[in-house]
């Protein structure tokens, strides 16, 4: 062959290595999951470098030791690497790491950091190895390996690409480990979630039984009782209530977030729901010394909802304006008729809500106050409720407030009767 097919021959090579080299690029890029994505790193490795196999050792920084996490030998062989530890001290592997350098030997049994009880263990014969470090912004990730050359020895060409290979794998392998470790939290906030879910469900439906007993003879003895002796069953018989009270909200809560819910939906003027939640909240708020002011709308404005359920969400947002607005304070609910909705508007004068808690008010339990300190009760189920609630029956809802003290206004979002 003459000098200048040679080099033609040559450039085909070199234009074919850097094609592959994008496209595993592009691969590797676009691999999230660790295991596939190691894998076409190994494949490529021994492929560009004609090596009978290749690993992946990533370094784990908690034991400092590296581990095999793939290899490209037979499955049997793999399944054995995997359990594989390599010590940072003392083996090839832990050197190329350490010394951030590549290593190349073409005769391995003649190294003494060779590690032979990985050989030993996976039933591999390693004859000759090419290693390079894989690093990230300055953190050692792990380490690639081909094993085996099948013809001559390593070609400084082998080691330049393992090179490139190794810097664009420890990008993509930290970010798969990123959202690998994402995914398990994600996993195990949904275990807590079902946890929790489970515990209120089992709660609620335990505590129903003794307390119904606690209600039927509370009632029962009222009936009878005289002077101190039927103050002291009614305040029994109220806090039962209130413990019912609570029971409830939990039930709903989470038949609404199962969608279990039912609504019975009918066409009603929103004024009837209005007069409804305005008769549940004025004696409480009239007790604390606040003004009720309610903007009725025209009984044309008609709205579809469940009435008790939908009762229930505004009643909530009506007890709470009352409970953190400090005596004397003014509660506003009016509306305001949009082309297809309209917004409800339940406003205060009281504590307000920071400005980075207006969305978190309604994920359940949470309440702004820490509970151990606080001087309200309530368990921080009512926005969640009525959250649920809204939103079963296509609406929305949200909050607004200038700060601490300067009041907070609630918007319900309602879809119109067509
Ligand atoms: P609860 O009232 O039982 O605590 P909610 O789910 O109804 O539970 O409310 C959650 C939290 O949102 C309350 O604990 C309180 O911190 C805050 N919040 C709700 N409504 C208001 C309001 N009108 N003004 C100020 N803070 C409020």
């Amino acid at each position: 062959m003459s000098d200048s097919s040679t080099e033609l021959l040559a450039c085909h090579q070199e234009v074919h290595r850097l094609n592959r080299l994008v496209e595993v690029s592009l691969v590797i890029n676009s691999t999230l999951e660790l295991r596939p994505l190691l894998s076409v790193i190994m494949n490529y490795a021994a492929e560009i470098t004609e090596a009978e196999s290749a690993s992946v050792l990533l370094y784990d920084q908690q034991t400092q030791q590296l581990h095999f996490v793939a290899s490209t030998t037979y499955s049997t062989v793999v399944d054995e690497l995997l359990n594989i530890q390599v010590p940072l001290e003392g083996s090839i592997a832990g050197n190329i790491l350490r010394e951030n350098k590549a290593i190349v030997l073409d005769d391995v049994t003649q190294d003494p950091r060779h590690y032979r009880q990985a050989d030993a263990q996976s039933g591999f014969d390693t004859r000759s190895l090419l290693g390079v470090p894989m690093r990230h912004k300055n953190q050692p990730i792990g380490v690639l390996e081909s094993v085996n050359k099948k013809e001559g020895a390593w070609t400084q060409e082998d080691r330049h690409n393992m090179m490139i290979l190794a810097a664009q794998s420890a990008v993509a392998i930290t970010n798969a480990q990123l959202l690998d470790q994402l995914q398990r939290a994600y996993d195990e906030l949904d275990q807590l979630d079902k946890l929790k879910n489970d515990f209120i469900a089992i709660a609620s439906h335990e505590l129903r039984t003794p307390l119904s007993v606690i209600l039927g003879y509370a009632t029962f003895l009222k009936e009878d009782a005289q002077g101190d002796v039927s103050d002291h069953v009614t305040a029994v018989l109220n806090s039962a209530l209130r413990m019912r009270n609570l029971i409830e909200d939990m039930t709903n809560l989470r038949y609404l977030k199962i969608g279990e819910a039912e609504l019975s939906l009918e066409h009603i003027p929103l004024v009837a729901v209005f007069q409804a939640a305005q008769n549940e909240v004025q004696n409480l708020a009239e007790a604390k010394g606040h003004t009720l002011f309610v903007t009725m709308p025209d009984v044309s404005l008609v709205v579809v909802v469940d009435r008790i359920k939908f009762g229930m969400a505004l009643t909530n947002l009506l007890n709470n304006a009352v409970k953190f607005t400090p005596s004397g304070g003014e509660i506003v609910l009016s509306f305001e008729r949009k082309p297809h909705s309209v917004w409800i508007r339940v406003s205060d004068t009281g504590i307000g809500i920071p400005q980075d808690q207006l969305d978190r008010v309604f994920e359940e339990f949470y309440q702004v106050e820490d509970h151990m300190t606080r001087r309200h009760g309530g368990m921080g189920l009512g926005l969640s409720i009525a959250k649920a609630i809204i939103e079963t029956h296509g609406g929305s809802i949200w909050a607004e407030s200038d700060g601490l003290n300067r009041g907070s206004t609630f918007y319900v979002n309602l879809p119109l009767a067509q």
